[in-house]
């Protein structure tokens, strides 16, 4: 049980101007630093200075939003209730990523990693200046070790596709991984360069369309950057994570947007889970092989139109007259989200620059969304391997259809008219 006590002023003793008793509804840039300018795309972490997104940071925040993404409304709660310190700075000791990434050139590249912040793992190191000074950075990104275990890939093994080597994979089926949490940091010049709109409409629509969340989005056009609140992402790493810039290193690579109700709980009506096995598997192939393999695991639920909206589309398609099937199968999802799909892969590339990724030797998916941005932002695709048939389950057969119909890359001849009529889904209530 949480006692009532009343949240402590955010500025109590903090020393720096007092908040309690009125509002704040926007700041001003006479109020900022000037030595906390952000320069983004910088040759080195210090020309580019550190991202200072901390409310109580005063003069030396830099930023608009708030660290955590979707996750920095808890933290609002967390105050509210009075179990947080709102003036808590995170003790990093032994904090440090359990592997090292990059730097690498194109992290100096403004235009090539708009969307996180690259330096974003190194903060302890690359600013151990301006944290001893008492300036209160947080990291964006973690690196850490694990090992995963899931029964696809013991059926594998059973299959004679994949065998334990005693170091990638045991015999129990255990995976050594390097992971990294990445969360979001945007770039508002080169987000909106990204998608070919100018940064005042961005901003403005930004604002509009959070219920005027973020008023700094109109009001301080001297802060670039914005932390939105949004998922990040997962990097799953099978292999050595810093070799990856090694000639001739061959790179295996799933990118996958997270589907909950397959992920997680075996649901049947879409391939994500058989994919992402499939991915996994291809990468430890690879790894086994001498090279790397890597999984992107974007939060994104539904296309990023959320779980909401994608049960209420299965409904949709389940009771529409005519049955589930390919031929309405993105026409239902637009009836009710007014898109098809949100995921916007414009942004997606940003993490396989920050790995250090220029060429992805074989790599796993059947997108052309996917292919097309990776490809215009400069990264090399050799092979694209497409889900083994036998992988797909009978109710996602209506989804792999449909995909394949609208330009997905397969292998196999694309499904005509009379196979995209045919309803395949199960009924509603089977
Ligand atoms: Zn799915």
């Amino acid at each position: 049980m949480i006692e009532n006590k009343q949240p402590s002023s955010p500025n109590s003793g903090s020393g720096k101007e007092p908040t309690k008793g009125h509002i704040k509804l926007t700041t001003h840039p006479s109020q900022r630093d000037a030595a906390s300018r952000i320069s983004w795309g910088a040759a080195s972490a210090n020309e580019r200075g550190p991202i200072v997104g901390s409310v109580n940071d005063g003069a030396a925040r830099n930023v608009i939003g708030a660290h955590s993404g979707a996750y920095s409304v808890y933290r609002a709660l967390a105050v509210a209730a009075g179990t947080l310190d709102p003036v808590h700075i995170a003790d990093l000791t032994d904090t440090s990523p359990a592997a090292c990434i990059g730097p690498y050139p194109r992290w100096g590249d403004p235009g090539k990693i708009v969307s996180l912040d690259p330096y974003g793992h190194m903060v302890s190191e690359v600013f151990a200046e301006q944290l001893a000074a008492g300036l209160n950075i947080t990291p964006t990104i973690a690196v850490t070790k694990a090992r995963i275990n899931l029964p696809e890939i013991k059926d594998a093994m059973r299959a004679g596709r994949l065998k334990a080597d005693g170091e990638l994979l045991s015999e129990t089926g255990d995976v050594r991984v390097t992971k990294a949490a990445i969360e979001p940091v945007w770039y508002l010049p080169g987000i909106a360069e990204r998608f070919a709109v100018s940064e005042t409409d961005l901003r403005r629509t930004l604002f509009e369309h959070s219920g005027g969340m973020y008023t700094e989005l109109i009001t301080r056009n001297d802060l670039k950057v914005f932390l939105p609140p949004i998922g990040g992402l997962t990097v799953y790493c099978i292999g050595d994570v810093s070799a990856v810039r090694e000639p001739g290193k061959e790179i295996a690579c799933r990118v996958h947007d997270e589907c909950n109700g397959s992920d997680v709980f075996g649901s049947d009506i879409c391939t994500c889970r058989p994919y992402l096995a499939h991915g996994i598997e291809v990468c430890i192939e690879t790894a086994q092989r001498g090279g790397i393999g890597f999984i992107v695991y974007n939060r994104k639920e539904g296309r990023a139109l959320g779980e909401v909206t994608k049960f209420l589309v299965y409904n949709a398609r389940k009771r529409q007259q005519g049955g589930d099937r390919a031929e309405t199968y993105f026409e239902r999802t637009e009836c009710v989200a007014g898109v098809q799909d949100m995921r916007f892969q414009e942004l997606m590339p940003d993490v396989l620059t920050w790995l250090g990724i220029e060429r992805i030797d074989r790599f796993v998916s059947m997108s052309d969304m996917k292919y097309d941005a990776i490809t215009g932002q400069g990264i090399e695709i050799g092979e694209r391997i497409t889900i083994p048939d036998g992988l797909i389950p009978d109710d996602a057969s209506v989804e792999m259809d449909a995909k394949k119909a609208a330009g997905y890359f397969s292998n196999e001849p694309q499904p005509d008219a009379t196979q995209l009529k045919i309803a395949k889904g199960r009924d509603l209530h089977d």
